[in-house]
């Protein structure tokens, strides 16, 4: 950094990296600023009822736990073997965090960074390494409905996946019809046997993708089906495969493997309420309007099939927004959307389970663009195998890099 006085940093991002890096830059006495733009891990909260697949100690840091129990010595935080759910996740943990002397006067909730830019340059301006590492952010962010300016000299981008949708359609474009019927379809983890009971009990429920959430989503509208009996499920992928959970040989995520070993099952056993096509491709969803039912039309194994459904869970998967950057120059990946150095890493290792992948270094996680960094879930852009511990991991690096002194590990100390 040019600058003799400590570099002013900016989080983006109130979820576990955005408050955990907030953190670290604490701890070192650095300024430290964290925008969020809804309530504390927001999107964390929005899927709440989901059991997390790692341990709680896999899903915490030392520096977190040490900064709750200084302020609150008989604080209970979950046992390090223990799976909660994201609710318990952001009550006993995120928020209390939050909390701290540490975070308190720095955390701003319902506020949101709408655009970053340089001062005083323009996207074309200068060559990354020259004048623009000398020039502070400036970040228009908007907060009780204001709007202003706020600087910083270093940004650490932590606003992950889960507030943009992908899209149903061949191609990953929307599918006919998608785009006016997309207030209607749900995208997310609905709280299928919790809030949103009602919503599917004894429904006809179009189930698309093939991932854990998809997973997720059926074996909890099964288990609705054994109270509610008439609820029933049509599940596309678009796989070939006939057991569309991928599970990964001893499986160290009891949670994980568990959930894929009964998604298969409910795939395969060809009864019950739960009726599974592989090879499907969404062609068009036609809606008359709010509880009032699809049309859906799509190709199984290349033929045309068609279904009247009450409802529509689009388990598709999300995408790093790309509007926050836009004015800087960040060398985005065509493939993942997040840093292009990481998505190379990460692309190397395509098919190798998240928990194994490390951090690759603060360089992967920005450039060319000088002290902007992406990190947590948005640095693996689409690729959806990201893990908390890999986030904390690169919480160090950064910090490490910036300090200049590669052996800074603040969780090591504790
Ligand atoms: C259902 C589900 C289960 C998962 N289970 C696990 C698990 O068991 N173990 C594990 O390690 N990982 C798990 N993950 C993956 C990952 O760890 C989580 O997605 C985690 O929430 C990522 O943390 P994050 O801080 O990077 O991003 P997020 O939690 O997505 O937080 C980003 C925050 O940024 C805020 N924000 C967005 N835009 C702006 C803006 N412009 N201005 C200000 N704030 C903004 C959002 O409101 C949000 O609070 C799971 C993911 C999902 C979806």
């Amino acid at each position: 950094m040019a600058k003799t006085e400590a570099p002013r940093i900016a989080v983006l991002g109130g979820g576990p990296i955005g408050l955990e890096a907030a953190l670290y830059g604490r701890v070192l006495d650095l300024p430290v600023t964290l925008y969020e733009r809804g309530r504390i891990g927001e999107h964390v909260q929005r899927w709440g009822h989901v059991r997390l697949f790692s341990p709680f100690g896999m899903n915490a840091t030392p520096l977190g736990k040490a900064a709750i129990l200084a302020d609150a010595s008989d604080h209970q935080l979950p046992s390090d073997s223990e799976c909660v759910t994201g609710k318990e996740y952001v009550a006993s943990y995120l928020e209390p965090l939050a909390k701290t002397s540490r975070l308190k006067d720095v955390v701003h909730i319902e506020c949101e960074v709408l655009y970053l830019g340089r001062y005083g340059l323009l996207k074309g301006d200068d060559h990354a390494e020259s004048r623009r590492g000398h020039l502070p952010f400036r970040l228009l962010v908007r907060e009780k409905n204001r709007e202003r300016i706020d600087m910083a000299d270093i940004v650490l981008d932590c606003t992950g996946t889960y507030g943009q949708h992908r899209w149903m359609g061949d191609g990953g474009i929307p599918a006919v019809g998608e785009l006016a019927a997309e207030a209607n379809i749900s995208y997310g983890l609905e709280d299928i046997l919790g809030v949103r009971r009602s919503a599917y009990a004894g429904k006809s429920v179009l189930v698309v993708g093939a991932g854990y959430s998809a997973a997720t989503t059926v074996c909890n509208l099964a288990a609705l089906s054994e109270e509610h009996l008439e609820t029933s499920v049509v599940w596309l992928a678009r796989g070939s495969g006939s057991q569309p959970i991928k599970r990964w040989a001893n499986d160290p995520l009891r949670e994980r493997d568990r959930l894929a070993a009964q998604a298969n099952m409910l795939a395969t056993r060809g009864d019950g309420n739960v009726e599974f096509h592989k090879q499907a491709i969404l062609e068009a969803v036609e809606t008359a309007g709010t509880d009032k039912g699809f049309h859906v039309t799509a190709r199984c194994a290349g033929k045309p099939r068609t279904w009247t459904v009450d409802r529509i869970i689009a388990n598709v998967g999300y995408t790093p927004g790309t509007r926050l950057h836009r004015e800087l120059q960040v060398q985005e990946s065509p493939i993942t959307i997040g840093p292009a150095k990481l998505a190379a890493a990460l692309l190397k290792q395509a098919g190798s389970d998240g928990l194994i992948i490390g951090a690759q270094g603060a360089e992967a996680l920005g450039g060319p663009e000088p002290h902007f960094f992406v990190l947590g879930a948005k640095s693996y852009g689409r690729i959806s195998c990201f893990f908390l511990r890999t986030g904390f991991a690169q919480i160090r690096e950064v910090f490490a890099f910036l300090t200049g002194k590669p052996t800074l590990d603040l969780y090591q100390k504790r």
